[in-house]
Protein backbone atom coordinates (compact mmCIF):
# COMPACT_ATOMS: atom_id res chain seq x y z
CA UNK A 1 0.00 0.00 0.00
CA UNK A 2 1.12 3.18 -1.05
CA UNK A 3 0.39 5.95 1.76
CA UNK A 4 -0.72 9.17 -0.27
CA UNK A 5 -2.39 11.29 2.96
CA UNK A 6 -1.93 10.71 6.76
CA UNK A 7 -3.64 13.77 8.93
CA UNK A 8 -3.80 14.17 12.43
CA UNK A 9 -7.54 14.04 13.11
CA UNK A 10 -8.09 14.32 17.13
CA UNK A 11 -6.47 13.36 20.40
CA UNK A 12 -8.72 12.37 23.13
CA UNK A 13 -9.13 9.98 26.15
CA UNK A 14 -12.79 9.16 25.36
CA UNK A 15 -14.06 6.69 23.05
CA UNK A 16 -17.36 8.21 22.46
CA UNK A 17 -15.31 11.59 21.48
CA UNK A 18 -13.43 9.34 18.42
CA UNK A 19 -14.27 9.80 14.80
CA UNK A 20 -17.39 7.86 13.78
CA UNK A 21 -16.35 4.56 13.17
CA UNK A 22 -17.10 4.95 9.74
CA UNK A 23 -13.78 3.12 8.38
CA UNK A 24 -11.53 0.19 9.61
CA UNK A 25 -9.16 0.96 12.19
CA UNK A 26 -5.41 0.03 13.54
CA UNK A 27 -4.36 0.61 17.00
CA UNK A 28 -0.52 0.31 17.81
CA UNK A 29 0.26 -0.03 21.75
CA UNK A 30 3.00 -1.15 23.57
CA UNK A 31 5.92 -0.38 26.08
CA UNK A 32 6.86 3.04 26.92
CA UNK A 33 10.13 3.58 24.40
CA UNK A 34 9.07 0.48 22.43
CA UNK A 35 9.58 2.60 18.94
CA UNK A 36 6.10 2.71 18.82
CA UNK A 37 5.97 6.84 17.41
CA UNK A 38 8.90 5.84 15.52
CA UNK A 39 7.38 3.15 13.82
CA UNK A 40 4.28 5.13 13.19
CA UNK A 41 6.32 7.63 11.48
CA UNK A 42 8.09 5.60 9.31
CA UNK A 43 5.05 3.78 8.20
CA UNK A 44 3.46 6.58 6.92
CA UNK A 45 6.52 8.24 5.53
CA UNK A 46 5.71 11.20 7.55
CA UNK A 47 8.58 12.82 10.60
CA UNK A 48 6.76 14.47 13.01
CA UNK A 49 3.42 12.45 12.41
CA UNK A 50 3.72 10.99 15.74
CA UNK A 51 5.57 12.36 18.28
CA UNK A 52 8.69 11.12 19.24
CA UNK A 53 10.50 11.69 23.05
CA UNK A 54 12.71 10.47 25.12
CA UNK A 55 10.47 10.99 28.03
CA UNK A 56 8.46 7.89 29.17
CA UNK A 57 4.80 8.47 29.67
CA UNK A 58 4.32 11.79 27.92
CA UNK A 59 0.84 11.08 25.14
CA UNK A 60 -1.93 9.64 27.63
CA UNK A 61 -4.26 10.04 24.68
CA UNK A 62 -5.82 7.90 22.27
CA UNK A 63 -4.21 9.83 18.88
CA UNK A 64 -6.56 9.22 15.96
CA UNK A 65 -4.27 9.79 12.22
CA UNK A 66 -6.63 9.32 8.89
CA UNK A 67 -4.64 7.68 6.41
CA UNK A 68 -5.59 7.92 2.51
CA UNK A 69 -8.71 8.89 3.52
CA UNK A 70 -9.93 5.19 3.53
CA UNK A 71 -8.59 3.85 7.16
CA UNK A 72 -7.78 5.12 10.46
CA UNK A 73 -4.32 4.83 12.69
CA UNK A 74 -4.54 4.85 15.97
CA UNK A 75 -1.13 5.56 18.36
CA UNK A 76 -2.61 4.21 21.75
CA UNK A 77 -0.40 5.62 24.86
CA UNK A 78 2.23 3.29 25.97
CA UNK A 79 2.16 1.04 29.14
CA UNK A 80 4.36 -0.70 31.41
CA UNK A 81 6.55 2.97 32.77
CA UNK A 82 7.50 2.58 36.67
CA UNK A 83 7.30 6.21 37.08
CA UNK A 84 3.37 6.93 36.73
CA UNK A 85 1.36 6.89 39.77
CA UNK A 86 -1.22 3.55 40.70
CA UNK A 87 -4.27 6.38 40.19
CA UNK A 88 -2.76 7.17 36.51
CA UNK A 89 -2.18 3.58 35.66
CA UNK A 90 -5.84 2.83 36.51
CA UNK A 91 -7.46 5.65 34.46
CA UNK A 92 -5.16 4.60 31.91
CA UNK A 93 -6.24 1.15 31.97
CA UNK A 94 -9.67 2.36 32.24
CA UNK A 95 -10.08 4.12 29.00
CA UNK A 96 -7.43 1.98 26.73
CA UNK A 97 -9.95 -1.43 28.53
CA UNK A 98 -13.23 0.63 26.84
CA UNK A 99 -11.40 1.69 23.85
CA UNK A 100 -10.39 -1.79 22.74
CA UNK A 101 -13.88 -3.48 23.92
CA UNK A 102 -15.66 -1.34 22.59
CA UNK A 103 -14.43 0.50 19.61
CA UNK A 104 -16.93 -1.19 16.23
CA UNK A 105 -14.71 -0.39 13.81
CA UNK A 106 -11.50 -1.93 15.15
CA UNK A 107 -9.99 -4.66 12.81
CA UNK A 108 -7.06 -5.00 14.88
CA UNK A 109 -4.32 -3.87 17.47
CA UNK A 110 -0.62 -3.98 16.51
CA UNK A 111 1.24 -5.16 19.49
CA UNK A 112 4.77 -3.59 19.59
CA UNK A 113 7.69 -5.63 21.38
CA UNK A 114 11.58 -4.73 21.31
CA UNK A 115 13.40 -7.66 19.67
CA UNK A 116 16.06 -7.44 22.07
CA UNK A 117 14.35 -8.06 25.24
CA UNK A 118 13.02 -11.56 26.80
CA UNK A 119 9.18 -11.67 26.91
CA UNK A 120 8.21 -9.36 29.25
CA UNK A 121 5.03 -10.52 31.69
CA UNK A 122 3.13 -7.30 31.01
CA UNK A 123 3.10 -7.40 27.19
CA UNK A 124 2.26 -11.58 27.67
CA UNK A 125 -0.46 -10.61 30.12
CA UNK A 126 -1.96 -7.54 27.61
CA UNK A 127 -1.63 -10.53 24.62
CA UNK A 128 -3.37 -12.72 27.06
CA UNK A 129 -6.39 -10.49 27.79
CA UNK A 130 -6.82 -9.82 24.29
CA UNK A 131 -6.92 -12.82 23.46
CA UNK A 132 -9.85 -13.69 26.44
CA UNK A 133 -11.70 -11.13 24.87
CA UNK A 134 -11.39 -11.71 21.43
CA UNK A 135 -9.61 -8.99 19.93
CA UNK A 136 -7.70 -9.55 17.14
CA UNK A 137 -4.17 -8.97 17.35
CA UNK A 138 -0.91 -8.83 15.80
CA UNK A 139 2.97 -8.76 17.73
CA UNK A 140 5.31 -6.38 15.97
CA UNK A 141 8.55 -6.68 16.65
CA UNK A 142 10.63 -3.72 17.18
CA UNK A 143 14.62 -2.68 16.45
CA UNK A 144 15.47 -5.30 14.70
CA UNK A 145 18.61 -3.36 13.39
CA UNK A 146 20.02 -3.19 16.91
CA UNK A 147 20.39 -7.06 16.82
CA UNK A 148 23.61 -8.96 15.18
CA UNK A 149 22.90 -12.11 12.66
CA UNK A 150 22.67 -14.36 15.06
CA UNK A 151 20.83 -12.42 17.88
CA UNK A 152 18.24 -11.50 14.74
CA UNK A 153 18.25 -15.68 13.86
CA UNK A 154 17.40 -16.98 17.89
CA UNK A 155 14.76 -13.88 19.40
CA UNK A 156 11.67 -14.88 17.27
CA UNK A 157 11.98 -18.92 17.55
CA UNK A 158 12.83 -17.87 21.63
CA UNK A 159 9.20 -15.92 21.66
CA UNK A 160 8.10 -18.51 19.89
CA UNK A 161 8.32 -21.32 22.59
CA UNK A 162 7.26 -18.76 25.17
CA UNK A 163 4.28 -17.62 23.38
CA UNK A 164 2.86 -21.57 22.97
CA UNK A 165 3.08 -22.49 26.37
CA UNK A 166 -0.11 -20.16 26.53
CA UNK A 167 -1.24 -20.44 22.70
CA UNK A 168 -2.59 -22.89 20.51
CA UNK A 169 -0.17 -20.79 17.47
CA UNK A 170 1.64 -18.10 17.25
CA UNK A 171 -0.26 -14.93 16.22
CA UNK A 172 0.61 -12.91 13.20
CA UNK A 173 4.01 -11.13 13.70
CA UNK A 174 5.80 -8.69 12.07
CA UNK A 175 9.85 -7.53 11.79
CA UNK A 176 10.59 -4.56 11.67
CA UNK A 177 13.10 -1.22 12.02
CA UNK A 178 12.07 2.27 11.30
CA UNK A 179 15.66 3.10 10.81
CA UNK A 180 16.20 0.75 8.07
CA UNK A 181 12.16 0.20 7.15
CA UNK A 182 12.18 -3.41 7.33
CA UNK A 183 8.68 -5.05 7.77
CA UNK A 184 6.65 -1.56 7.00
CA UNK A 185 5.62 -2.54 3.75
CA UNK A 186 4.77 -6.12 4.87
CA UNK A 187 2.53 -4.44 7.84
CA UNK A 188 1.12 -2.06 4.84
CA UNK A 189 0.10 -4.99 3.10
CA UNK A 190 -1.44 -6.54 5.36
CA UNK A 191 -3.35 -3.92 6.60
CA UNK A 192 -4.40 -3.30 2.80
CA UNK A 193 -5.52 -7.61 3.04
CA UNK A 194 -7.39 -6.64 5.85
CA UNK A 195 -9.38 -3.28 5.12
CA UNK A 196 -12.05 -5.10 2.59
CA UNK A 197 -13.39 -7.16 5.68
CA UNK A 198 -14.50 -3.90 7.06
CA UNK A 199 -18.66 -3.45 7.42
CA UNK A 200 -19.86 -0.67 8.73
CA UNK A 201 -22.52 -0.86 11.52
CA UNK A 202 -23.87 2.47 11.30
P1 LIG B 1 7.65 5.10 21.85
O1 LIG B 1 7.76 5.63 23.25
O2 LIG B 1 7.22 3.68 21.84
O3 LIG B 1 6.81 5.96 20.94
O4 LIG B 1 9.14 5.06 21.25
P2 LIG B 1 9.90 6.06 20.27
O5 LIG B 1 9.45 5.86 18.87
O6 LIG B 1 9.83 7.43 20.84
O7 LIG B 1 11.39 5.45 20.35
C1 LIG B 1 12.07 5.31 21.56
C2 LIG B 1 13.57 5.35 21.27
O8 LIG B 1 13.97 4.23 20.48
C3 LIG B 1 14.00 6.59 20.49
O9 LIG B 1 15.27 6.99 20.96
C4 LIG B 1 14.09 6.08 19.05
O10 LIG B 1 15.00 6.81 18.26
C5 LIG B 1 14.55 4.65 19.25
N1 LIG B 1 14.04 3.76 18.18
C6 LIG B 1 12.76 3.58 17.85
N2 LIG B 1 12.63 2.69 16.84
C7 LIG B 1 13.87 2.30 16.52
C8 LIG B 1 14.41 1.38 15.54
O11 LIG B 1 13.71 0.72 14.75
N3 LIG B 1 15.77 1.22 15.52
C9 LIG B 1 16.58 1.89 16.37
N4 LIG B 1 17.90 1.66 16.27
N5 LIG B 1 16.12 2.76 17.29
C10 LIG B 1 14.79 2.98 17.37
Amino acid sequence: MEIKTAKFVISNTDVSKCPNPTMPEYAFIGRSNVGKSSLINSMTNIKGLAKISGRPGKTQLINHFLINDNWYLVDLPGYGYAKISKSQREKWQKFIEKYILTRQNLMNVFVLLDSRHKPQQIDMEFMQWLGEHGIPFSMVFTKVDKLNTSEKSKFLPAYKKEMLQIWEEMPPHFVTSSVSNEGTEELLNYIDEVNPYFEYQG
